[in-house]
């Protein structure tokens, strides 16, 4: 196994794409998202450093947004030119002939040996030269460590976090500060009197186990540990799913026409799920409800199918187990395929 890990990500990638073929727009506050309307539903993808500071991030509103920073300039979103630089990205990466797990647009793993800062800048360099975007690079002995110190060598920079200064940099930090641990899951520790990493770090892997989980409760001390022994992989991704959905401009009020909606949007997941030659095994119904709440509902299939009616039928089911009807601003219907 190969000594370091490297974990390149781009800074703020769409953002930072959108200024190279806008150069106008260098150091304006930028925000890419829907269709680039903030009169219009979607909400926002990317905001550069600029908009950040006025308190504009993704999954926002636009409208949000907009009001947020009225100076903003909004971009609609351009995936296939995202796709584009980041297939450039990818082959600079790649040039190294190193294993490399992408993870992303914007960012991956490499496996390597030898000077770990050396290699940091070369990478650096050729990213630069290929595409003139900056990135940051973090080093560790693992995924782990090397995806956290990333965000402290931010913008432009390198960091190399290890076994040794874990502590250091990260002991007194909030919990959620790592990699996997979201809001919630913060919240369930903070009741256990956990914030920081150190004290998660200290904690009792039974009693994790016994409060959040028997999976996830060791698990998040192990991360809380720095400690990760996943191997740096460029097996492709197989998609675990496929899932379509839609915002609408004005709220759905009549249950029928969501009903409709949903019938509609499982139809062409049902052909997503037969273009990809897999079987759904599960269907998700996402309903996010006016203002901005959002549920999820599952139906399980008996077995697994690509025929288009029963999972139509599966997506209406999950969306029978709705009890809420309140305006609907979007819709979406996943299908999970069989591992
Ligand atoms: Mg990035």
């Amino acid at each position: 196994m190969a000594r370091w890990v490297l974990h390149v990500d781009l800074d703020q990638f769409i953002a930072a794409v959108e200024v190279l073929r806008r150069p106008e727009l260098r150091g304006r506050p930028v925000v890419v998202g829907g269709d680039g309307d903030p009169a219009k539903r979607g909400v926002v993808s990317t905001a550069s450093y600029e908009a950040r500071a006025y308190g504009v991030h993704s999954g926002l509103p636009l409208r949000t947004a907009a009001r947020r920073c009225p100076d903003a300039v909004f971009l609609p979103v351009d995936r296939e030119h995202y796709e584009a630089v980041s297939d450039q990205v990818m082959a600079a990466l790649r040039s190294f002939g190193v294993v490399v797990e992408v993870l992303g647009w914007d960012e991956a793993f490499l496996a390597v040996d030898g000077d770990p800062e050396a290699m940091a800048r070369e990478i650096r360099d050729r990213v630069r030269a290929a595409t003139r975007l900056e990135c940051s690079v973090g080093i560790g002995e693992n995924k782990l460590q090397a995806k956290l110190a990333t965000g402290f060598g931010k913008p432009a920079g390198i960091f190399r976090l290890t076994g040794e200064t874990w502590f250091e940099v990260l002991g007194d930090r909030p919990a959620d500060a790592l990699w996997g641990i979201g809001t919630k899951t913060a919240k369930r520790l903070g009741d256990l009197g956990i914030s920081t990493v150190g004290e998660l770090a200290a904690a009792e892997p039974v009693v994790l186990a016994e409060a959040v989980g028997p999976t996830i409760g060791p698990w998040l001390v192990r991360l809380a540990q720095g400690r990760d022994d996943s191997p740096v992989s460029d097996a492709p991704h197989v998609p675990r799913s496929c899932g379509r959905e839609t915002t609408y401009q004005h709220d759905l009020d009549d249950w029928r026409d969501v009903r409709r909606e949903v019938a509609q949007l499982a139809r062409r997941v049902a052909q997503d799920v037969a273009d990809d030659g897999r079987n759904a095994a599960r269907v998700i119904v996402k309903v996010r409800f006016a203002p901005f709440i959002t549920q999820t509902h599952g139906r399980t299939l008996d077995t697994p199918v690509t025929e288009a009616h029963r999972i139509e039928e599966a997506a209406l089911a999950a969306l029978d187990m709705f009890t809420r009807r309140r305006p609907v601003r979007l819709l979406g219907v996943r299908a999970e395929f069989v591992r």
